[in-house]
């Protein structure tokens, strides 16, 4: 006898009526993929949770790799037996033993197979009895134990957990489709990628980089914090698109204080085309409102007018403080924080505009074109895969 099982509880995917197959699919296939390393494991998936069978594998190493996968709810590692009184009381007395520094213990079975002769309160007193003139030195307590064994009497088999891990929550990634998410070097848009995944989107990045005003060193730390995200869903796919030119250009063309925000509606035009070509259906930014000249309601007014493109903006009313906190937890932020130069950093003014105006912007731009330049970058953008396991080998897949 063992805890040979854990339980997977799915939360909020239960409310999801007749898209739940896919959920599950997809949750069942992230969970797969996370614990591929696992050999010896199975994962058994049914209507309202999941089941990974251990046959004998350490079951904490698998706890933390499920507990950061979005659409878990609560995690249990479990004992499973039949449903034979007498094996469900020698379990029980199994868990109580198996746990440390326990003296009070209190029994609450549920039974859900109504074929089981002896019905839930009743076998809460048949248990606990049992526990009590087995052993010395645990008494029950109701109200506060140091344990609780919770002993599900299912119709296929009963399962007795003692205690429920909190999982990461939210949607599992890929169940709400994809999202180009603008991937900068700082603190933000990696939390911002993070958020959408939560709510099961899946990632594909974009980022524009300068050289040689900006270095290889500050693609890397993209591509490092792309890895970070690969952490809590699949591989993601960075198009690294080469905005010097288009930079220069509006440097030479556009009065200062708008250049930032004209270098902006580039970049979204440049987004919203790659994203068409990949079949994307949104894009996701770092931006919170008022963090900086190009977060004010004006500028972003200004920059949004090139696109129709629906914008995830999950950080738009967060705080940088609890931008940080979240950044430290999924571990980005000692990569954000590397002092490498970023694309805007380099050309952007001293006093970018806080309040451009829509249409000073449109008519500074339509003195020029831009769209041979546009055309350029997109054709010249490297796609690189981002892997978990191992970042340095990323292939380039499309060099054009
Ligand atoms: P971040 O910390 O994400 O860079 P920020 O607070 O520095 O954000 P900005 O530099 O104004 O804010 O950028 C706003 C958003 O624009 C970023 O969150 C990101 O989504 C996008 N962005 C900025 N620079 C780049 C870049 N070089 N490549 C891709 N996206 C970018
Ligand atoms: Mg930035």
């Amino acid at each position: 006898m063992d805890y040979d099982h854990i339980i997977v509880r799915y939360g909020e995917l239960a409310l999801k009526g007749r898209n739940r197959k896919i959920f599950t699919n997809k949750l069942h296939e992230n969970v797969a993929r996370k614990l591929k390393d696992h050999a010896k494991i199975k994962i058994k998936k049914t209507r309202d949770r999941m089941y990974i069978i251990l046959n004998g594998e350490d079951p904490n190493p698998i706890i933390d790799k499920c507990k950061v996968i979005f659409g878990i709810q609560s995690l249990s590692v479990a004992i499973k037996v039949e449903n034979d009184p007498d094996k469900i009381k020698e379990s029980a007395l199994f868990a109580l033993r198996e746990a440390e520094k326990v003296k009070t213990f209190k029994i609450t079975a549920k039974r859900v197979d109504k074929n089981f002769p002896i019905g839930s309160q009743e076998f809460n007193h048949v248990v606990g009895g049992y526990i009590l003139s087995s052993t010395t030195g645990y008494t029950v307590d109701v109200h506060n134990p140091d344990i609780e064994l919770h002993i599900e009497i299912r119709n296929e088999a009963t399962y007795i957990t003692s205690k429920r891990i909190l999982g990461a929550g939210g949607l599992p990634v890929g169940s709400s489709g994809k999202t180009l998410l603008l991937l900068s070097g700082g603190i933000d848009s990696p939390v911002a990628g993070y958020l959408a995944m939560k709510r099961g989107v899946q990632i594909e990045a974009i980022h524009f980089h300068s050289p040689p005003y900006t270095s290889d060193r500050a693609k890397q730390k993209v591509f490092d914090l792309a890895e970070k995200l690969t952490n809590y869903g699949d591989k993601i796919k960075i198009h690294v698109v080469p905005f010097t030119k288009l930079q220069q250009k509006i440097h030479r063309d556009i009065p200062y204080g708008y250049s930032m925000t004209v270098m902006r509606r580039m970049m979204m035009k440049i987004s919203e085309q790659i994203a068409r070509n990949e079949g994307i259906l949104s894009l996701t930014t770092g931006e919170s409102l008022g963090q900086v000249a190009s977060q004010t309601m004006e500028s972003m007014h200004a920059i949004n007018e090139v696109t129709n493109y629906p914008i995830i903006r999950p950080l738009i009313t967060m705080d940088k403080t609890e931008i940080m906190h979240i950044s430290e937890n999924i571990n980005a932020y000692e990569i954000s924080i590397r002092p490498y130069e970023d694309c805007c950093t380099v050309f952007v003014p001293a006093s970018p505009k806080t309040k451009p105006k829509t249409d000073k912007v449109v008519y500074f731009e339509s003195n020029y074109d831009y769209q041979e330049e546009i055309e350029e970058a997109i054709k010249n953008k490297e796609t690189v895969e981002i892997t978990q396991e191992n970042n340095m080998e990323n292939e380039f897949i499309d060099l054009l």
